[in-house]
């Protein structure tokens, strides 16, 4: 029997060698990876196809890890991919980036961001094309990925699993890593489990708008 198609897959973002955000002796990786695996439990409890994957390539430069990475996931082919991070701009409030140009990607970060945000009492504060270049989650700009094809755009990714079918790449980051009274309110919302189901909610919608 075939398996079921991924409806979400998450990915906490940073690794144990690079951990991304460090605030009150929590690293983003860790932290994510925990708050990670509450969501997977919730996400199935809303009936929604969801894997997570702890994984994130260690070796080589980054183009080579931001390759593995993308291939990885190509190959799983998600119908909506979540890479949970912190924003840690020193700007409290909840934020998504979506993939340049595609309207649902940037439908999702809107629900997204604004489910996190009244979930946790926080402000919307930005949802944001990925623009940038830098920095492990902006490796959803640097390929365009048809099939077996990877072409560096510098710009723009696709991340196709079908031609038809391309996966919905969102950058989640709820709160601010850096701002220790958003960071408070983000890390209550997610341990008591309040945003989590909120979001898990929130995708179950989204995929059921998306599979229509
Ligand atoms: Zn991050």
């Amino acid at each position: 029997m075939p398996r079921k198609p991924i409806d979400v897959l998450l990915v906490p973002g940073h690794s144990v060698k690079s951990p991304g955000a460090v605030n009150q002796g929590i690293h983003e990786a860790y932290l994510w990876r925990a708050l990670g695996r509450w969501l997977v439990g919730q996400c199935r409890a809303e009936g929604v196809v969801t894997r997570i994957d702890y994984r994130r390539e260690e070796d080589g430069n980054a183009e080579e890890r931001n390759l593995a990475l993308v291939d990885r996931i190509r190959k799983m082919g998600p119908l909506i991919l979540v890479d949970l991070h912190d924003n840690a701009g020193g700007y409290p409030g909840s934020t998504a980036i979506a993939r340049p140009g595609d309207d649902r990607s940037r439908h999702a970060c809107e629900v997204l961001a604004a489910t996190c945000a009244a979930a946790q009492g926080n402000r919307l504060l930005r949802v944001k094309d990925n623009r940038s270049t830098d920095g492990v989650p902006r490796a959803w700009n640097k390929f365009v990925v048809i099939d077996d094809i990877y072409i560096p755009t510098g710009s723009e990714l696709y991340l196709v699993s079908e031609r038809t079918q391309p996966t919905i790449p969102v950058i989640l980051e709820p709160f601010d890593g850096s701002v220790p009274a958003d960071y408070a309110l983000g890390i209550a919302a997610w341990k008591s489990g309040k945003a989590g189901a909120a979001v898990a909610k929130a995708l179950s919608g989204l995929v059921e708008q998306f599979r229509a």
